[in-house]
């Protein structure tokens, strides 16, 4: 059986810097240091850096003294003020392409556009988004919610999109947002590494009589990853370790693609892929 790594698969440089800024930050004792949720969307990653003692916490509070990191996928202004009212000192793992978002934002929000964003209404970078400017966004997850959420002409809007999107799909809802918007401004800022990885798997599950996508069920790039590779080889599957992977998925399988989500760890992919060469091929 041959399997392939996809080159792309993985850590991308926004999760590595954050994930290298966490651990330096664990390093002084003397200062502890807080992670408002997860700091990348991976359970392994956040254990191994709850090991070096920095603290998750669901909620700023007064009596958390020390320093407040802020996730790759940024956080929303009022946190990062908040922190700074209670004396917290902010060390800021967003990524630098999550940071330029935020900027467009701001300055098009400033010129008096409306705020669209195209993504998860749930997820961190989204709120994180919304959470820059006075003024309240639209938030469009699909087509469907073009509908739903835009009810009358809008003379100005501009259009973000969450770093990790599908592209194809916000193509389709950028010539859906056109007919309702005069001036439409539309900024791709759909990330180079999630680019990269949307470009391979598109031939991956081709090339393959299998395809496994590694990452949390929590990761949003992994869920699309997943969705483009199923679309595309019905015998995809997503999983997170090891022990998800099914024999019968194996059977009569000569070629197995892998690839991986973000804020996968390289130690997470050999692991399957050490494990599919052992029992399965
Ligand atoms: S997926 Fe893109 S935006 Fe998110 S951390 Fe990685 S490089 Fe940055």
């Amino acid at each position: 059986m041959k399997i392939t790594i996809a080159k792309n698969a993985g850590f991308c440089f926004g999760v590595k810097r954050a994930i290298d800024t966490a651990l330096e930050s664990s390093q002084n004792k003397e200062n502890p240091v807080y992670m408002l949720g997860d700091i990348v969307h991976n359970e392994n990653v956040v254990e191994k850096i709850e090991r070096t003692g920095i603290k998750k916490i669901k909620n700023l509070s007064p009596y958390q003294k020390g320093s407040l990191l802020i996730r790759a996928h940024g956080s929303a202004k009022k946190i990062v003020e908040k922190a700074a009212t209670l004396g917290l000192k902010v060390i800021d793992a967003t990524c630098p392409m999550v940071k330029e978002i935020h900027k467009i934002a701001i300055e098009m929000d400033a010129q008096g556009y409306k705020i669209i964003v195209i993504g998860d209404h749930k997820h961190d970078e989204v709120q994180g988004i919304v959470g820059q400017i006075p003024h309240k966004a639209i938030v469009l997850e699909d087509m469907a919610d073009i509908k739903k959420k835009i009810t009358k002409k809008i003379p100005k809007a501009a259009v973000v999109i969450q770093s990790t999107q599908n592209l194809e799909k916000v193509l389709q809802m950028k010539a859906a947002l056109e007919t309702y918007v005069a001036d439409l401004q539309f900024f791709n800022t759909i990330c180079s590494p999630t680019r990269l990885k949307q470009t391979e798997i598109k031939t991956l599950p081709q090339q393959n009589d299998c395809v496994i996508v590694i990452g949390s069920k929590t990761s949003a790039n992994t869920k699309r990853l997943y969705q483009i590779a199923k679309s595309l080889n019905p015998n995809s599957h997503w999983v997170n370790s090891a022990a998800k992977l099914k024999k019968e998925w194996f059977t009569r399988v000569q070629s197995v693609g892998i690839t991986a989500g973000a804020s996968t760890p390289d130690e997470t992919i050999q692991e399957i892929k050490s494990y599919i060469e052992t029992n399965f091929s």
